[in-house]
């Protein structure tokens, strides 16, 4: 199926309409982020709905970068629709036991994509790794990943798989990045892909509830309160 994109109506896709091109280059992750990987998927952890504050507290950053850059490099880069409305999407799908987040907001380019998904770049998982070394018992790193959160890579405490699809505000071509949060991620050019970063979490099995849309609607509610962009859950405003 194919679905229109109108402007003012940057509804995420129910069907993934990406079209994967070339092949997938290989990379491992830095040594630091397998450490923190490992930690994370192994977590008992039990508030691990924090993974949705911390995707939507990069949707949010994402969506003030972009702004910024509109407002303060008009015409030094391109920025290809300007007028695209600052929104943040989520989507549950229970059958396919999946969970999107969308955003409209400055993407990633392919070299911001490796770095700043393939290596520990903020200061909070550096200090996490720092306090679990050598005493990272499941316990211990549970208090710690609650203490620091662990940003972006606290989707593994839920996901099998993780899939980005990205495409910068000066960029004409998108990626695909993808990972089971094992010791490497792909990345792929991939046509039809939206301005701004969908991430589509597989979840686990035993994780499936973050497909239930009562469920993600109390957790988007708890920590959504900072978020200055509207957030839509299955296309209604939460
Ligand atoms: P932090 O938000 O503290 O920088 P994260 O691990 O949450 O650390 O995210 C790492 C980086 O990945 C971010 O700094 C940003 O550059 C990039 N990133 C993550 N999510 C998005 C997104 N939705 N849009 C654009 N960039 C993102
Ligand atoms: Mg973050």
């Amino acid at each position: 199926t194919t679905q229109t994109q109108t402007a003012g109506n940057n509804q995420p896709q129910s069907k993934e309409t990406e079209k994967l091109i070339g092949s997938a280059s290989k990379h491992e992750f830095q040594a630091e982020t397998k450490m923190l990987l490992d930690i994370v998927a192994r977590s008992l952890y039990s508030e691990k709905e924090v993974f949705l504050r911390e995707l939507i507290s990069n949707a949010s950053d994402a969506l003030e970068k972009f702004r910024y850059n509109l407002l303060t490099k008009p015409d030094k880069e391109p920025i290809h629709e300007p007028d695209r409305p600052l929104e943040i999407h989520i989507k549950t799908d229970k059958q396919n036991r999946t969970l999107i987040i969308q955003d409209t907001g400055i993407g990633m380019t392919r070299d911001a994509l490796i770095s700043n998904l393939g290596i520990i770049a903020r200061s909070g998982s550096k200090a996490f790794l720092e306090q679990v070394q050598g005493k990272s018992s499941p316990e211990n790193a549970s208090k710690i990943i609650g203490q620091f959160g662990v940003g972006f890579y606290s989707a593994f405490m839920v996901a099998d798989k993780v899939d980005v699809y990205t495409k910068a505000a000066n960029e004409s071509n998108g990626y695909k990045w993808s990972s089971d949060g094992s010791g490497s991620y792909e990345v792929q050019l991939a046509e039809g892909v939206n301005y701004g970063t969908k991430i589509v979490i597989t979840l686990k099995p035993e994780c499936r509830e973050y497909a239930d849309e009562e469920v993600v609607k109390k957790v988007i509610q708890k920590y959504s309160n900072f978020v200055g962009h509207p957030i839509y859950l299955n296309g209604n405003v939460v």
